[in-house]
């Protein structure tokens, strides 16, 4: 039975790739940090196959104690502080965990692994790391141009985990994901926020949304299909770095329209409200990526389209505030 360890299992991506592993009939390990994360009491309820076990990303020798008792044929490292927004007020939380969590992870692995013990290493990187784009679309041999904290420590993270791949000789890839949402997406995120928004409105549980600019454009896809490519990564001959994106792209507005929508509601733009606190110091104008290279070598396709996520995501905070209100 191959077996993963999963850093980040509490979030999105964690919990549809642990899903995904487990039709594939892995041994899944999760690591979750803190003493009593709530978080991780709904995992063990909601994927009771998955093993958890403390460790944390800020601190080495719990990497290595987490691999020494996982043993893992495979290690996911979806774990960061993953929130743009919160990367400008935590720069240096971030660095630590988004981009030094990386070169720990690796070296705990350059320790327990080697020659007799090889362990496949996914790094998540973002298309943040292309921030003010150099050209369009987005491919893996576009130059990084970083916008944020947490573009910039993603980029670390990323010439990391290549520098380990031809130092060491480690099966090492990096996933330049673009943006991916799901009903599982934090309500921190924009996608959320706005899905979530506009279920409350839908049922009168609140009046307005209130966002930062409505222009930037993203190349969005469903977590679910993400996933799957993360995992194809590491069943290759050899460790190499993919864009994994739709080839799409659209505006935050366009995102609010398409989710109004999907609750029944046509003007609405008199539900939205912008505030100066939720624009960024600096901006991402334009992602949109080509995901050409993850299709030819990996087989890897999207099943789920732009309009297709948003309206799942509608209909599921339709149902969680519905319930909520029978509470
Ligand atoms: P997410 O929902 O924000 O999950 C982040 C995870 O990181 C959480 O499980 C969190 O655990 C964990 N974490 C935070 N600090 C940690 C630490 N010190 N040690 C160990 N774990 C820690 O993110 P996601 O959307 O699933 O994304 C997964 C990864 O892909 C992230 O690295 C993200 O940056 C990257 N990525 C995401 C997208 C996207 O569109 N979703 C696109 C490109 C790349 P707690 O529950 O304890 O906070």
């Amino acid at each position: 039975m191959p077996t993963a360890l999963i850093t980040g299992i509490t979030g999105q991506d964690g919990q549809y790739l642990a899903e995904f592993l487990h039709t594939m009939d892995y041994k899944v390990y999760g690591m979750v940090r803190g003493q009593r994360n709530p978080k991780a009491e709904i995992i063990q309820r909601e994927l009771p196959f998955v093993e958890m076990i403390n460790g944390d990303l800020q601190d080495l020798s719990s990497l290595i104690a987490t691999l020494e008792y996982c043993q893992p044929d495979e290690v996911y490292n979806l774990g960061a502080i993953s929130f743009v927004a919160l990367s400008f007020k935590q720069a240096e939380l971030t660095a630590d965990i988004t981009g030094l969590g990386v070169l720990r992870l690796l070296e705990a692995i350059r320790l327990v692994g080697g020659p007799n013990n090889p362990i496949r290493f996914y790094q998540a990187s973002s298309s943040e790391m292309f921030g003010k784009v150099r050209e369009t679309p987005q491919n893996e041999l576009t130059p990084f141009y970083p916008r944020s904290p947490y573009g910039t420590a993603k980029v670390f993270g990323h010439h990391t985990t290549v520098n380990y791949r031809e130092s060491y000789d480690l099966y090492a890839c990096s996933g330049i994901l673009f943006n991916h949402e799901s009903p599982r997406r934090g309500i921190e995120f924009v996608t959320r926020k706005i899905t979530n928004a506009v279920a409350r409105i839908k049922l009168g549980l609140q009046t307005e949304i209130v966002l930062g600019d409505l222009t930037p454009r993203r190349d969005w896809g469903f977590a679910g299909d993400y996933v799957k490519a993360m995992w194809a990564m590491l069943q290759q001959d050899e460790a190499d770095d993919f864009v994994v994106a739709t080839g799409e792209t659209h505006s935050v507005s366009e995102f609010c329209q398409l989710a109004f929508e999907a609750a029944g509601i046509e003007d609405w733009e008199r539900y939205i409200r912008q505030d100066e606190r939720f624009m960024r110091p600096s901006e991402v104008d334009l992602l949109i990526g080509d995901p050409q290279k993850a299709k030819d070598k990996l087989g890897w396709t999207t099943e789920y389209g732009f309009r297709q996520l948003v309206q799942a995501m509608v209909e599921n905070d339709l149902a969680i505030e519905t319930a909520n209100i029978g509470r």
